[in-house]
Formats: C-alpha cells, sequence, structure tokens
C-alpha cells in the first residue's frame, strides 16, 4: 500500500441515528475503497489554521460509492461536537485512509460471524453487516449490543430490518441504565453468563470482532477467551482518544 495522504472530502449527507450520534455520508472523490472494519482519519482546519484530527471508522460497506462515518458528541470533546452538531451538506473536510488491516473482516469468510460492540462500537461492524447482506449466501452471525438506554441504539431501525431477513443477523441488546416499560431485550452488562448463553459454539469456530471503549473491549476478550475462544480468532478495536 502506498503511503495515505490527506484528501478532501465533501459531506454530502446526514441523519441523525440517536439524539447524540450522527451519521455523515461524504464524497471522498476518488476513494480507493476500503474494507469492512476499517477506519479513517479525519483533518478539520480552522480559519486560523489551528487543526485537529480523530479516527472514524466507516460505516458504509466496501462496495457503497459514497463513505459514511458515525459519530457519537462527547459534550465536552473537540471534534466530534462539531461533526454531530454542526457539519452540513457542502462543508469539507480531509480524510485519509482507509486503515487499518487487523480488525477487517473479509466476506468470503464462511466462519460464523460474533460482533459485540458497546455504544458507537457498532459502527465498524455495521460496515460488515452492511457487507454481509450483499452475500448471496452469507456466514451465520449474531450481533451482540450493549447500549445505555433504548434511545441511544445506534442503527435500531436498520438493525431490526436486517434481523428480519432470511438469513439475516441475529441481534440482542442489553441496556445498562435504564429500560423503557415493555422492553423485552436485556439489562446489564454482558457478563461471564450470558456469554456463555448467547455466544456462538467453539465447535463452529466463530470469528468474533468487539469494538467500543476500551473497557468493554478488555472485558468481553477476557471473556471469550475464558469461554474457550482461542485469542486469535477474537478481533479488538478500541476507541480510545486518538487526539492530535
Ligand atoms: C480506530 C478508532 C475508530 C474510532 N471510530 C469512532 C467512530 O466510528 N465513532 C465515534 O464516535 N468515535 C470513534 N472513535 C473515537 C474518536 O476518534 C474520538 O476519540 C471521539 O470522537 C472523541 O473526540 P473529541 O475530539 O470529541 O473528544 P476529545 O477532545 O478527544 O476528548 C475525548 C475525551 O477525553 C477527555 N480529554 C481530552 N483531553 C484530555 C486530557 N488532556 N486529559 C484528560 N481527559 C481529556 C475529554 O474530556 C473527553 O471526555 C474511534 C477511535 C479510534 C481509535
Amino acid at each position: 500500500m502506498g503511503r495515505l495522504t490527506w484528501q478532501a472530502a465533501t459531506v454530502v449527507g446526514a441523519r441523525w441515528e440517536t439524539p447524540r450520534v450522527r451519521s455523515l455520508v461524504l464524497d471522498a472523490g476518488a476513494w480507493p475503497g476500503h474494507r469492512a472494519g476499517q477506519h479513517v482519519d479525519v483533518r478539520l482546519t480552522a480559519e486560523d489554521g489551528y487543526t485537529a484530527q480523530r479516527s472514524y471508522s466507516i460505516a458504509s460497506a466496501p462496495e457503497e460509492p459514497t463513505v459514511t462515518l458515525t459519530v457519537e458528541r462527547l459534550d465536552d470533546g473537540e471534534v466530534s461536537p462539531y461533526l454531530v452538531d454542526e457539519a452540513m451538506p457542502g462543508d469539507r473536510l480531509e480524510l485519509r485512509g482507509p486503515i487499518g488491516g487487523h480488525f477487517v473482516w473479509c466476506p468470503d469468510d464462511p466462519s460464523p460471524l460474533q460482533l459485540l460492540a458497546g455504544g458507537s462500537g457498532v459502527v465498524p461492524l455495521m460496515a460488515m453487516l452492511r457487507a454481509r447482506a450483499g452475500l448471496a449466501s452469507p456466514p451465520p452471525a449474531i450481533l451482540l449490543l450493549s447500549s445505555r438506554t433504548a434511545d441511544d441504539i445506534i442503527y435500531r431501525d436498520e438493525l431490526a430490518a436486517l434481523a428480519r431477513r432470511e438469513e439475516g443477523p441475529r441481534v440482542v441488546h442489553t441496556l445498562t441504565r435504564s429500560a423503557p416499560p415493555g422492553w423485552e431485550g436485556r439489562t446489564g452488562r454482558y457478563d461471564a453468563a450470558a456469554l456463555a448463553e448467547l455466544a456462538l459454539p467453539l465447535s463452529t469456530r466463530p470469528l468474533t470482532y468487539v469494538c467500543g471503549p476500551t473497557a468493554f473491549v478488555e472485558s468481553m476478550a477476557s471473556l471469550l477467551t475464558g469461554l474457550g475462544h482461542p485469542p486469535g480468532r477474537v478481533r479488538t478495536e478500541r476507541f480510545g482518544a486518538t487526539g492530535g
């Protein structure tokens, strides 16, 4: 792969996923294409020349002509409040990427796909599910998504629609802070008992991707390896701060 350079991208669409999370659709011009699970660096430049850059996973499937990012607003953050609340169609920013060679899913891999996400960690996993939805014979797949409240579930309707499809993924939600009346999903954090119940059988040799805040990723990865999943089959991506 050649050296990555910054390239201009234009916001061509935006949609709210939750009250704190917005997807931005970008026209990145001569985009080289990406693999499901990769991320980009985004650079913003202020009028006085000050720049800030952060990493964001790519949410769109590789075959889509535009690049979609899904950003959660951290109220005390520097970059995410701008991307969530202020970026408008027509605005320009810079992208560098795609980046990442380990946390990628190859649609040719027939292994059952096991996806675990905490909050916005669902973004690169959604790229995998979107890519999977385009396959004629997709491998079995399960997504375990942990959100704080029902209003915080990112891609809620799209995930429900995918799950309803024949050969759609199984989607299991848990809510860690509060659940609305009539909530039929799980509550509380995924723990050893929950994973023992939900994880795909070891005999099927699932390939697992775990993404989210560092504490979520570390706890899920150690629970999975404790259940016997080989560490080499559990890939992780941490959404730690990437300020610069
Ligand atoms: C590979 C990768 C992929 C990612 N993908 C996504 C994604 O798809 N969607 C998404 O929403 N996020 C993603 N992230 C996270 C993203 O890169 C940013 O970290 C996030 O948006 C916060 O940026 P910010 O500028 O708003 O916050 P920042 O200004 O960076 O602040 C982040 C937090 O750190 C605290 N903080 C900042 N500076 C200090 C300091 N000096 N001391 C103590 N605390 C401090 C802030 O108070 C805040 O709570 C990803 C990260 C990585 C590494």
